[in-house]
C-alpha cells in the first residue's frame, strides 16, 4: 500500500514534483551566471503574478513572519501612526510588530469569522494621521478573506500606505496590487506559491519606496534594512553578480520553476480554480452538516476552510482518524475558538483528487466518530461543483 499521506494544511502544502526536483538540484554559486539568470526571471515573474508591473519585488531568506518584520523595520519609525485591521491572529501579529518598531497602533479587530468594517476604519483614518494600515488578505487563524481591493482604496482616500498580509492569498485569491494601489503585498514560500518553506517574498510599491527614502532616522533592524537589498535586487534584475547576505540558492530555483508553473496556468485560470476548489470544500462540509467559522461565504477564503466539529465530536479524537485515512489536517489556532475548529488547506498544486481524497478522509473520520450524516454525500457535493 502506498505510504503517503496527502498534506492538507494551511501550509506548507503538497509540492509539484517538478519543483522539488529544482529543490534537489545540486547547490551552485549564488553569483554563478546560471543562478543570477534564475534569480533575475524570479523577480521578472513576482512582478507578473503580483500584477504589479513597476513594484519592486525582495527574495529574501526567511519566513513570511521575516516578510512583515521587514514591512514593519523599513516603514516605522518611532511616533508613526499605524492602523492595524485584524481578522484574527496574523492581523494581531501586525500590532506586536509595529509597536516592536515604536509606532503608535490602532487596531479595530473583529470577531472570529467576521471580516473588516471598512465603514469603522474609514472613521479611525478620518479621525488621524495614519503613516500606513496593515491588512490580512486571509487570515488563516479564521478562514476570512477581506476585501483587498476596498483595502487598497481605503489608503489611497486618506494618504496611508497599505500593507497587505498575502501569506495565505498571494497566487491563489485575486490579487491586482498595481490596479489596486496596495503599496505592499507580502507571502511566504510554502503556500499558494507552491515552494517548500524558507523564502519572504515581498512587492512594493514605487510610492512606498519614495516615503521610505524620507526616513530620518537609521533603519534598526540590520538584515531587514532596504539600503542593503535594495542594490542586490538590481544586480540580479541586470544580470551581475552581487552579495549582501547569502541567498537560498535551491529554494530560489524551485521558485523559479513554481512562479513558471502559476504564469503558464494564467492567473485569470488559477485564481478561478482556487475559487472553485474553495466553494467545492465548502459545499462538502455543509453537506456533512458541519458549520464554519467565516460568518458568510462572501467572505471566506477560497485557500483553506475552516470547519467546525460537530456536536459530541472532538479535535483529538477526528483529526488523527481523518489522519488514518489519507489526509492531514490542521487543528484550531484562533486562542479563543482553538478547539472548536479545523482547518483545511487548498492551495498551488493541489488538484481536484486531492480535495475529494481530504473530502473522503474526512468522512471517514466523522463516520468513525459517531457523526450521522449520508456517507458520500460529502464527495458528492464537492463533486458538483468541481465537475458540475
Ligand atoms: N500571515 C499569515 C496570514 C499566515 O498564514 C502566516 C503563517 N501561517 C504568517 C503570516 C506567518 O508566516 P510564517 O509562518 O511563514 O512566518
Amino acid at each position: 500500500m502506498k505510504d503517503r499521506t496527502l498534506l492538507m494544511i494551511p501550509g506548507p502544502i503538497e509540492f509539484d514534483p517538478a519543483v522539488l526536483q529544482a529543490l534537489g538540484a545540486p547547490t551552485t554559486s549564488h553569483v554563478s551566471p546560471d543562478f543570477i539568470e534564475t534569480f533575475g526571471r524570479a523577480l521578472e515573474r513576482m512582478r507578473d503574478v503580483w500584477c504589479a508591473p513597476s513594484g519592486q519585488p525582495f527574495i529574501l531568506v526567511g519566513s513570511g513572519t521575516l516578510a512583515m518584520d521587514v514591512v514593519g523595520a523599513n516603514l516605522v519609525e518611532p511616533g508613526d501612526r499605524a492602523l492595524v485591521l485584524s481578522t484574527g491572529v496574523f492581523g494581531d501579529r501586525f500590532e506586536d510588530l509595529l509597536s516592536r518598531y515604536g509606532a503608535d497602533v490602532t487596531v479595530i479587530r473583529t470577531e472570529p469569522g467576521e471580516t473588516v468594517d471598512f465603514e469603522a476604519a474609514d472613521r479611525a483614518l478620518a479621525g488621524g494621521d495614519y503613516k500606513l494600515i496593515t491588512g490580512t488578505h486571509v487570515d488563516t487563524s479564521t478562514g476570512v478573506r477581506i476585501d483587498a481591493e476596498r483595502f487598497g482604496t481605503l489608503g489611497k482616500q486618506h494618504g496611508a500606505l497599505t500593507i497587505l498580509d498575502g501569506v495565505c492569498s498571494v497566487a491563489g485569491e485575486e490579487i491586482r496590487q498595481e490596479a489596486w494601489g496596495i503599496d505592499a503585498v507580502l507571502t511566504a514560500s510554502q503556500k499558494a506559491i507552491g515552494v517548500p518553506p524558507g523564502l519572504a517574498l515581498l512587492v512594493v510599491s514605487q510610492n512606498l519606496l519614495c516615503r521610505w527614502g524620507k526616513r530620518r532616522t537609521v533603519v534598526a533592524n540590520y538584515y531587514a534594512d532596504w539600503t542593503k537589498w535594495l542594490p542586490i535586487m538590481a544586480s540580479y534584475e541586470k544580470r551581475v553578480p552581487s552579495y549582501f547576505g547569502t541567498p537560498a540558492v535551491n529554494l530560489v530555483c524551485a521558485l523559479d520553476v513554481s512562479l513558471g508553473q502559476i504564469l503558464d496556468e494564467g492567473l485569470d485560470e488559477r485564481f478561478a480554480r482556487h475559487e472553485r476548489f474553495g466553494r467545492a470544500c465548502r459545499a462538502a462540509i455543509e453537506a456533512l452538516g458541519l458549520d464554519q467559522i467565516p460568518t458568510s461565504a462572501d467572505h471566506a477564503a477560497n485557500t483553506l476552510t475552516a470547519p467546525r466539529y460537530p456536536e459530541g465530536v472532538k479535535g483529538q479524537d477526528l483529526l488523527p482518524k481523518i489522519r488514518e485515512a489519507g489526509a492531514i489536517l490542521a487543528g484550531g489556532l484562533h486562542p479563543d475558538i482553538r478547539t472548536e475548529y479545523f482547518r483545511i488547506g487548498h492551495m498551488g498544486a493541489t488538484n481536484a483528487g486531492d480535495l475529494l481524497a481530504t473530502v473522503g478522509a474526512i468522512e471517514a473520520g466523522l463516520h468513525a466518530c459517531g457523526h450521522a450524516f449520508d456517507l458520500g454525500s460529502g464527495v458528492a457535493a464537492a463533486q458538483s461543483i468541481l465537475f458540475g
